[in-house]
């Protein structure tokens, strides 16, 4: 498998929701989680939430999301 934004590389971490491969590069800047703001029945086995969660920009995504879908 590939990364989803690399497709000359590996991919190292897979997202076991979407079936999506993603290198380390885009692990780390959090470009990994296709949905980090919805629920994900795998969030607590995934490695790429895991490494995501104390980021800013999953920050940031999850506050924009929560503040444009609050009913
Ligand atoms: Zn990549």
């Amino acid at each position: 498998m590939k990364c989803r934004y690399h497709q000359d590389r590996e991919a190292r971490f897979v997202c076991q929701k979407m079936g999506i491969g993603y290198c380390q590069e885009c692990l780390d800047n959090c470009e990994a989680c296709t949905n980090p703001c919805t629920y994900c029945k795998f969030r607590q086995s995934c490695i790429i939430w895991e490494l995501c969660r104390r980021s800013e920009k999953r920050y940031r995504l999850e506050k924009a999301a929560s503040g444009g879908l609050e009913k």
